[in-house]
């Protein structure tokens, strides 16, 4: 067991030594245990920051991707939060770390990719984030307004569901673009209108 967090705290440290993140953000990569996240047979390679098969054809973010995605979502404590794109659940539980697990909720396309998300974070301390099987692209209207949303898939431009189911002041965060994508975080001016930035080259799984 210590094994294991004595591996996440040298990623941690590998992290931090490149990127400068929130201790919130570094809390938080510090608890999850990613390797409960994986597929028994890629446990080995949990704490290397790399992207890794979960099935379904779909892979668990690097985690640089994660903390930097969490860091500029500028999180904190009971901020509600819509995920599109739970895959394993792993980047849900990162943001769970931070605002409560309460506070999230989760979009899954693939009904089977949900289902073993909920039960690992059930197993790991996390069962009270809400997962749904459905398309992201209409959001979670039910829970609506969130405070943040972000998109665990790329797609050609934030889905108008998700941007109208953000509170005005809110952010987004998503991997815009087709083959090559661009990190854009936006936030969501009264007038319902996005002030947009950009965060450089990344490449994600696409949105169906
Ligand atoms: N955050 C995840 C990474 C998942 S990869 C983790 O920590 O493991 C992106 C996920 O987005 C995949 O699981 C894929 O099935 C899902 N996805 C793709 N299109 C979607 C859509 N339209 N609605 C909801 N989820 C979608």
């Amino acid at each position: 067991m210590s094994d294991w967090a004595d591996r996440r705290d040298a990623l941690v440290d590998q992290l931090t030594s490149r990127e400068t993140l929130g201790s919130e953000t570094v809390a938080a990569m510090r608890a999850v245990p990613r390797h409960r996240f994986v597929p028994e047979g890629k446990r080995q390679a949990a704490y290397a920051d790399t992207p890794l098969p979960i099935g379904a054809g779909q892979t668990i973010s690097a985690p640089h991707m994660v903390a930097i995605m969490t860091n500029l979502l500028e999180l904190a404590e009971g901020v509600r939060v819509l995920e599109i794109g739970t895959g394993c659940g792993y980047h849900a539980a990162v943001t769970a770390e931070v605002v409560g697990p309460e506070n999230v909720y989760s979009v899954e396309y693939h009904d089977d990719l949900a289902r073993q998300a909920r039960e690992t974070l059930a197993r790991t301390g996390y069962g009270a984030v809400s997962v749904r099987a459905g398309d992201g692209k209409r959001g979670w209207p039910d829970h609506a307004p969130y405070d943040r949303a972000y998109l665990t898939c790329a797609a050609p431009e934030f889905p108008k569901a998700v941007v109208d189911q953000l509170a005005p002041g809110g952010i987004l965060l998503a991997p815009l673009g087709e083959r090559r994508q661009t990190l854009v975080r936006a936030q969501k001016r009264d007038d319902g209108s996005l002030a947009r930035g950009e965060h450089g080259h990344v490449r994600f799984v696409p949105l169906r």
